[in-house]
């Protein structure tokens, strides 16, 4: 039911051009001052999928500034000069680690001059085989659905290519020890998931980690994990469509919305649009409350 609504709005909203009103509108709104940024929550770029992805991000350098998570961390140090872009901004981010990360998505943001935030879960890391395909159904994607044939769809990336992206400039992100629901976790498990995670991390990169993203649903955690969360990051990610203000934002409640790298083209320009943020708007107030934010 809701695919079907959203391809509706969708076919609606091509049909009468509003996405180019949204964009107009979006541009207008960044070059008055309001500092808006989208960050993009992506999972698997498989190489069968490069071709639409390289497209996508063409499409996008053209409406939006892309910048780095460092350039993106950097908007909360209010001892810097605010940067002035006449477009919104664009950050990329990818959850769960998977190697296709590595061999197709960072080697084509890097040739587009920016560089993405990826969230890795340190028990999947370095897995092969059988193992990381049990991992993978069991864990990442417990949906239930027919194993692929193709090992690119669950195989993770290792440490040392954890370590290879960082020296390129792009940013590791913690997405929980063993992908597990934050919500209801007794204070054991949550330092395990969440500290022990982080210096997992750090030790293949050798950089503290600054991120970190939950896993499964918007309210997929509680207030508890969000203070562990506080405690040992500087930005929490949510997977709640939005878009950042970051002047007016708080880095430990960051909006992400959800665009895979095999959407259609009038997909991708529908969700990079902001026409859905109005429909998530009372879940970020929800989200907000719940934490007390
Ligand atoms: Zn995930």
């Amino acid at each position: 039911m809701r695919r079907f609504l959203r391809a509706s709005a969708m076919h609606a909203v091509a049909g009468l051009h509003l996405d180019e009103v949204m964009f107009r509108c979006q541009r207008w709104r960044a070059s008055h001052g309001a500092p808006l940024v989208l960050v993009v929550e992506m999972h698997e770029t498989l190489c069968c999928d490069a071709a639409q992805l390289q497209r996508q991000l063409e499409w996008v350098a053209e409406r939006f500034a892309l910048i780095s998570p460092e350039t993106f961390f950097g908007l909360w140090d209010r001892t810097r000069t605010p940067p002035s872009w006449f477009k919104p901004a664009v950050v990329f981010t990818f959850d769960d680690g998977r190697a296709s990360n590595y061999t197709v998505a960072a080697p084509m943001l890097e040739s587009m001059g920016t560089r993405g935030l990826f969230f890795v879960v340190p028990e999947f890391v370095g897995l092969t085989g059988q193992k990381a395909r049990d991992f993978y159904y069991s864990r990442i994607d417990p949906r239930g659905l027919p194993p692929s044939e193709s090992a690119e769809q669950w195989t993770p990336m290792n440490s040392d290519q954890l370590a290879d992206l960082t020296r390129r400039g792009h940013s590791i992100g913690n997405h929980t020890l063993s992908h597990v629901s934050l919500a209801e976790l007794p204070p054991f498990d949550l330092e395990r998931q969440i500290s022990t995670s982080a210096a997992k991390i750090s030790s293949w990169t050798q950089k503290s980690v600054e991120a970190s993203a939950w896993p499964y649903s918007w309210n997929a955690i509680d207030r508890e994990a969000w203070g562990w969360i506080r405690k040992t990051h500087r930005f929490c990610f949510s997977p709640c469509p939005g878009t950042t203000n970051y002047s007016k934002d708080s880095p430990h409640l960051i909006w992400r919305t959800e665009i895979e790298a095999y959407y259609s083209d009038a997909l991708y320009r529908f969700m990079y649009s902001g026409m859905v943020d109005a429909a998530w708007a009372r879940r970020r107030r929800r989200l907000q409350a719940m934490l007390r934010t």
